[in-house]
């Protein structure tokens, strides 16, 4: 069992308008392989923030508190070391890269996290992108085109998923995979992170809307407002989140933001 643990982590960025701004203000969250969380909160609050802070993103610095991975603090790791330690984040809008192929790009990224006597065989690999694609209804020649170039945005969410269950990290972190994805591509999206379920991964589900949680049931749900988690609870809070919003949630918590 691997764990995630975010202690009190306090985050700024500098802005060319307003200077040095503080986005998270004492963030703490704790989270094991095998379960799922939701991270939910209003637009600008600091959710892509957390997840960008997580991975390793330099824009956002950490001024206070820890992310730690089995215990450890990740801190001093820039992104890949991260990403070798186990940790993946699908982003809100994924990066295109010219002149590698998605293919190239995942057989490396698979490398990357195995010994040198250890590494894939093409044989395999092929066998294995071949199972997950078609779990995902993704066509054939998208794993030999460059990385998400020209991608539609849903073919970009579905390949962050077909990324995910190739690299098979010990935690995901998926930042709004659900934005701009119709209902069907959605319930694809969802069917390949629950095919991930299970004792060695964990994700952590980063949504403004309720919708998604209805096809990828979280085990804890968290709310962040104001760059802090203001409140946790089980599916149900995401539900009454969607029946009352999050002004509902301000009023029952007293909150003045
Ligand atoms: P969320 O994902 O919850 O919508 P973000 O973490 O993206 O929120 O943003 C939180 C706040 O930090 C917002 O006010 C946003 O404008 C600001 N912010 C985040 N990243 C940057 C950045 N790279 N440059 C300037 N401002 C940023
Ligand atoms: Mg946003
Ligand atoms: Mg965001």
């Amino acid at each position: 069992m691997a764990t995630l643990e975010v202690k009190n982590l306090h985050v700024s960025i500098d802005t060319q308008e307003e200077g040095r701004q503080e986005i998270l203000k004492g963030v703490n969250l704790k989270m094991s392989t095998g379960e799922i969380h939701a991270i939910m909160g209003p637009n600008g609050t600091g959710k892509s923030t957390l997840s960008e802070t997580i991975m390793g993103n330099p824009t956002y610095q950490v001024t206070e508190g820890d992310i730690l991975l089995d215990g450890k603090s990740i801190l001093d790791m820039p992104v890949d070391e991260r990403a070798r330690a186990g940790l993946f984040l699908a982003m809100q809008y994924p990066a295109e890269i010219a002149g590698v192929t998605n293919a190239e790009f995942m057989r490396a990224a698979i490398n990357a996290r195995r010994a040198e006597d250890d590494q894939i065989s093409v044989m395999d690999f092929i066998k294995f992108l071949d199972k997950n694609m078609a779990v995902l209804d993704m066509d054939e020649d998208m794993a030999e085109r460059y990385l998400n170039q020209g991608f539609s945005g849903g073919e970009k969410k579905r390949n962050e998923i077909l990324q995910l269950m190739m690299i098979q990290p010990s935690f995901a972190i998926l930042d709004e995979i659900d934005s701009g994805l119709d209902i069907d591509a959605m319930k694809v999206v969802a069917k390949g992170v629950n095919s991930m379920r299970g004792d060695n991964f964990g994700a952590l589900i980063i949504t403004h809307y309720q919708r998604l949680l209805n096809y990828i049931v979280p085990d804890v749900v968290h709310v962040i407002m104001d760059g802090r988690v203001v409140k946790t609870g089980g599916p149900d809070l995401a539900k009454k989140l969607e029946d009352e919003g999050y002004a509902g949630l301000r009023d029952e918590l007293g909150l003045d933001i």
